[in-house]
């Protein structure tokens, strides 16, 4: 029945409309029929970031696949927050816990750039994407947020479009405090932390030249790279963002 809770809530690639059929993938069928435990006339939730999200209820299971009938529209596709996340690569169970933190605080991309004193040298984007698309999930977001591959500092910086805003979590407290600097920079935004060895003082001289970089100071403290993402999104969507919003009443509430 679909005044129940749904028992999932999964992103699929496929286009979403009313008596359409979708066939999730071998995992997706996996994590609905082995985890979930799913059942032929249980209901799910489904969304793909173009139409909105719909209730779809299961009609077939063969040994993995799962095949989806989607019945009615419960939210059309509104327009989410437009803020991206640049930051230097960590280690993989905090870099893990960037991309899943930062789909739940509603960036629209997230993009690894390699400082100078970045540690991890490589990053596994597809990881970073499913962690996205489950935080994206769980989170009843529209969307998942798209994430780059990794480039260099230098590089994403020489191909800046300049209508976009960069705040800079410069933590050697050359920056307004934050609440300042997000109440003054004009939208779109970009949020950039730096590694947990730092920016160097040449990024720092470089960035600060740039004339549509602000830099901004997250206070007396040295925070990790993960606890300053969060710290700074939260801001931003507290501040600028939909976290302005009153907030529409939730299913049971
Ligand atoms: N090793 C460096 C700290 C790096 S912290 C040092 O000891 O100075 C990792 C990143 O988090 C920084 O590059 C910066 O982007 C952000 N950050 C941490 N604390 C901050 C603060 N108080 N203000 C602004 N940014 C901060």
């Amino acid at each position: 029945m679909d005044t129940e809770r749904p028992k999932a809530r999964l992103h699929v690639a496929a286009s979403l409309e009313a008596g359409g059929r979708v066939t999730v993938s071998d995992e997706q069928g996996h994590y609905l029929l082995n985890v979930m435990r799913i059942r032929a006339g249980d209901g799910i939730t489904l969304f793909n970031g173009r139409d909105g999200e719909w209730h779809a209820e299961i009609e077939g299971i063969a040994r993995r696949s799962c095949v989806l009938r989607v019945k009615r529209r419960l939210r059309e596709q509104a327009v989410e927050t437009d803020l991206w996340l640049l930051f230097a690569p960590i280690k993989r169970a905090r870099l893990d816990f960037v991309a899943e933190k930062a789909a739940e605080l509603g960036v629209s991309l997230i993009w690894p750039v390699l400082t100078r004193f970045t540690a991890m040298g490589r990053v596994n984007v597809e990881r970073l994407r499913a962690n996205a698309i489950e935080a994206a999930e769980q989170c009843e977001r529209l969307t998942v947020p798209e994430v780059r591959e990794p480039v260099p500092l230098e590089r994403a910086l020489a191909g800046w479009d300049a209508g976009r805003r960069l705040l800079l979590l410069d933590e050697a407290g050359g920056g307004q405090p934050i609440a300042e600097a997000v109440a003054a920079v004009p939208e779109p935004a970009a949020l950039l932390v730096g590694p947990e060895g730092g920016f160097a003082k040449s990024e720092l001289d470089l960035l600060r030249d740039l004339p549509f970089v602000t830099a901004a100071s997250l206070g007396p403290r040295i925070l990790r790279a993960e606890t300053a993402a969060v710290a700074a999104l939260s801001c931003w969507q507290a501040l600028r963002g939909d976290w302005r919003r009153h907030a529409t009443p939730r299913r049971g509430s």
